[in-house]
């Protein structure tokens, strides 16, 4: 009870980490801190920061945008922002896609998706309430979300507040066939609204990887029974794994895609849930019960929507494109260093994503080697957060190879240090 502040961060025991990092500034891969030594944000600063802290064009049109509009409501009102940045996601996300509705974080985006898939089946007049999830998988930190995600000890008091779901196994390789035997056999039963995923990587859940084909099959199980798809993008869009969005992998279009961290390059928060028009259509109606009832207060903030406007601009035209190749290329280097090095084991790629795990007895999320690996790399001013006894990096697209030597050589240095 020694701090002196009185904030109750996230995520964040405070009984054993008294003291946080302050951080004073931003720029490309690096923060700075207030002892004036510069760390390299090797996570992105929660997977949100895409082109690099404080880029010039990002911020140049924040500053812009809120000298002329700095919030409105939402409902009954539009501003320009949000009608270029709907118009420029219609064109960059799978066809199909057809109407943009507008949040402020990633939880509130899937929120949004699950009342959609609901309200959809509802108003058609099918009885159709639940909710296919996958194993292991991670939508945000609400109650639906929750809900929808895995249950562990990040959710255990909730449990009894989270609604039932039916849960999927994860797809590795080679048992592919029971997660699709299982997915059938409950899309058979006629009462599943939806099945939701995040597309190829499960983020939170320890950067688990599974095939595109994988993902397509899944999805055409989904389409055979008419169940709605919903694509949690929120991690895995904005380049991380190789392409804009992970679905293109699969050649697959969601009937409902979230979208947040990186849409405002990591500088606002802002998300969005893209629909079908099936879906828009089923709320459509002079009968006011079925407006789609739902908002926060900062829906579509002009600053945030400039924001994403501007970071689908550097999208254009900058060589973002390359630069994501160029991290693939260093990430698989860096996890080749440790390929015949039995201290670690699945070591794994998709894209931007790297990760492997740490060969430890005790490996839950709880065990200290997380939270021990947290203070060797923030010594070695390098923020790197593992996910249990999962070591993963996923900086910023502007990272250089010295950059990524350094992650990979304190990795190395970590294992030495902790085994
Ligand atoms: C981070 C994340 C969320 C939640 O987003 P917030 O902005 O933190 O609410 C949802 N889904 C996935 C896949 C995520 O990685």
């Amino acid at each position: 009870m020694t701090r002196h502040s009185p904030i109750w961060h996230p995520f964040t025991q405070h009984a054993i980490m008294p003291e946080m990092t302050k951080i004073t500034g931003g720029c490309g891969a690096y923060l700075t801190k207030a002892d004036g030594e510069r760390m390299l944000d090797a996570i992105s600063s929660w997977w949100v920061v895409t082109h690099g802290h404080c880029h010039p064009h990002v911020i140049g049109a924040i500053k812009e945008q809120a000298d002329k509009l700095d919030q409105v409501i939402f409902a009954g009102h539009t501003h320009e922002p949000a009608e270029l940045l709907a118009q420029q996601l219609l064109r960059c996300t799978p066809d199909g896609l057809d109407y943009v509705f507008f949040s402020d974080s990633g939880s509130t985006s899937v929120e949004v998706a699950l009342k959609m898939a609901l309200g959809y089946w509802h108003h058609l007049g099918e009885k159709r309430q639940r909710v296919v999830v996958m194993e292991n998988s991670y939508h945000g930190d609400t109650i639906g979300t929750m809900s929808v995600g895995e249950r562990c000890v990040f959710n255990q008091p909730y449990n009894p507040l989270l609604f039932d779901v039916a849960k999927l196994p994860f797809p590795s390789a080679g048992n592919e066939q029971t997660t699709f035997d299982e997915l059938e056999k409950l899309c058979s039963a006629g009462d599943v609204a939806a099945f939701i995923v995040e597309p190829l990587v499960l983020g939170a859940g320890g950067m688990l990887m599974y095939s595109p084909q994988t993902l397509r099959t899944l999805v055409q199980i989904c389409k055979k029974h008419h169940v709605l798809f919903i694509a949690d993008e929120v991690m895995t869009g904005w380049g991380r794994t190789g392409k804009l969005f992970a679905c293109e992998y699969a050649q697959v279009t969601p009937d409902i895609a979230c979208y947040s961290k990186g849409l405002t390059g990591g500088s606002l928060p802002l998300a969005v849930t893209m629909c079908s028009e099936a879906i828009y259509n089923e709320h459509y109606s002079t009968d006011r019960s079925k407006t789609f009832f739902h908002s926060s207060s900062y829906t579509a903030n002009p600053i945030a929507c400039a924001a994403a406007v501007a970071n689908l601009e550097v999208w254009e035209r900058e060589p973002v494109y390359e630069r994501i190749e160029n991290l693939a290329k260093m990430q698989a280097a860096g996890l080749e260093r440790f390929k015949n090095d039995e201290r670690f084991t699945n070591l794994r790629q998709q894209g931007t994503i790297a990760a492997m795990d740490i060969n430890v007895r005790d490996h839950g999320y709880l065990s200290d080697v997380g939270p021990r690996l947290y203070a060797f790399f923030q010594k070695k001013n390098l923020l790197l957060r593992p996910l249990g006894n999962t070591l993963y990096s996923m900086p910023p697209y502007c990272v250089t190879q010295d950059d990524v030597n350094h992650i990979y050589d304190a990795m190395a240095e970590a294992a030495d240090e902790l085994l």
